[in-house]
């Protein structure tokens, strides 16, 4: 029997050969970044920096994106969760129903086209837009998507349901240095639930939490559950998902022992006190926000008048969620706890490809058939085939770039009938036989 699988519907190209992919490793780190994520990852042609907090994810940045978007889709999936996809232009009448227009996180757009183009009738005639003045550049998603809600929902019988996208969003940041942990322009997947009860909605927190849990878990992450304040959102308590990192801009209480914290903005704990759960010790520790989930209860409902009946004809408004996880804060927090001196070490679910195949000078057709055979396999095969790098730089390449398994063809090792195989982040190589280097990947 066959099991339905939500990453099969994205397709992703397995192969990839390095004399064809038109980005260059590089072996100074660029001077105008400073954290370690931006540096590996800009080195080893991930990412390319536009402008401060603006970045492209090349060929290679783009594959680890496309992995943890994967990862997410299927754990979304699990929970209920439908994809959809929003547009990043939110007209100011969204943000005036909750007051958020004023909220000085986005990015309003200036230049007011037109208007110029001289109309001078305050109506808008059938064939004008809105001016874009009135227009910002969407930072979150709440109000557009209660306001598409109320078209739908008018009966307890269309709730609960819970829907998300992965998109850009757009944030005026004003600390845009620590690569892709902080950007003016980053991807987010947001989900946005709603229910007919504050029980459901507790319900339904608590399966996006083990969610959540598991998405971190499978990239590769241990994510701390975390107390957090209500912010712009909820006078309620939030939650956050924060990766002990030095880096990291959040400062959390966490107790030593069960792993129970709070965010340091909200929390009375201190350091070295004691653990409210377990008596354990509480220490202070640096960390990153890579997620987050908001009960957001009637506030947006009440604001767009998103209403359903009960089963006794009784109207009510809807309760809400809403939780958020930054994917590429997610790739930068990776890239910042899996590295050594030569470059990044990508757990294997988050890898570009899983083997990156190198073949030295003298064993060209070798490495190719050993390319083709890794491939029809189904096996994801990064193939160093140029033929004008020697093996040293190659082998820097692979350690730069940070594939979980590097397979070496050489003369050596074709004349045991083998290729060496060594795992990134371990010192010790072995050969393989060609005839068992499938069996061994599957
Ligand atoms: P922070 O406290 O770090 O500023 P936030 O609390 O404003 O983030 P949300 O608005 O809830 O974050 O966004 C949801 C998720 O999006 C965050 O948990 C984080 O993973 C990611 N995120 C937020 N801001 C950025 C950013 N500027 N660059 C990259 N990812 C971000
Ligand atoms: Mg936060």
């Amino acid at each position: 029997m066959r099991h339905y699988s939500p990453s099969r519907e994205f397709v992703i190209i397995k192969v990839m050969k390095l004399s064809q992919l038109f980005t260059k490793t590089t072996r100074e780190n660029p001077k105008d970044e400073t954290s370690v994520n931006a540096q590996l990852l800009e080195r080893g042609g991930f990412i390319y920096k536009n402008s401060a907090g603006i970045y492209t994810f090349l060929p290679l940045g783009w594959r680890v994106m496309q992995k943890i978007a994967g990862i997410i889709r299927e754990e979304m999936a699990k929970i209920g969760g439908i994809e959809m996809f929003m547009p990043a232009l939110v007209e100011k009448k969204y943000l005036d129903a909750t007051g958020r227009w004023e909220v000085e996180v986005g990015f309003k757009i200036a230049n007011d086209h037109a208007v110029r183009r001289g109309s001078t009738s305050t109506r808008l005639s059938l064939y004008e837009v809105e001016p874009l003045s009135n227009f910002v550049l969407g930072w979150t998603h709440e109000e557009v998507l209660t306001a598409i809600a109320s078209r739908f929902v008018s009966s307890y019988k269309d709730l609960p349901f819970a829907a998300y996208q992965i998109q850009t969003k757009f944030r005026n940041e004003p600390r845009a240095k620590s690569g892709l942990l902080r950007g003016r322009e980053f991807m987010m997947k947001d989900l946005y639930s709603f229910h007919a009860s504050e029980d459901d909605l507790w319900r339904y927190y608590e399966d996006v939490k083990g969610a959540y849990h598991k998405i971190f878990h499978r990239c590769g992450l241990k994510a701390i559950y975390t107390i957090a304040a209500g912010g712009t959102f909820t006078a309620e308590n939030t939650h956050e998902f924060q990766v002990l990192a030095d880096i990291g801009e959040d400062t959390i209480f966490i107790c030593d022992k069960c792993e129970y914290a709070e965010n340091k903005e909200i929390s009375k704990l201190m350091n070295n006190g004691q653990c409210p759960k377990c008596k354990g010790k509480i220490v202070e520790r640096k960390s990153i926000e890579v997620g987050n989930t908001f009960p957001l209860g009637d506030k947006y409902s009440k604001a767009f008048d998103l209403k359903f009946v009960d089963e006794k004809g009784e109207s009510h408004l809807v309760i809400m969620g809403s939780y958020g996880i930054g994917l590429g804060r997610v790739m930068g927090a990776l890239v910042e706890i899996h590295h050594d001196d030569e470059g990044i070490i990508w757990p294997e679910a988050v890898a570009p490809f899983k083997v990156h195949l190198l073949a030295l000078e003298g064993t060209e057709k070798s490495g190719d058939e050993i390319y083709e055979k890794v491939l029809h396999s189904g096996i994801e095969v990064l193939y160093d085939d140029r033929m004008d790098k020697s093996a040293g730089e190659k082998f820097t390449d692979a350690d730069l770039i940070g594939c979980q398994l590097r397979f070496v063809v050489s003369e050596k090792t074709l004349q045991k009938k083998s290729v060496e195989v060594k795992r990134r982040g371990e010192k010790d190589a072995k050969l393989i036989e060609l005839d068992n280097i499938v069996d061994i990947l599957l």
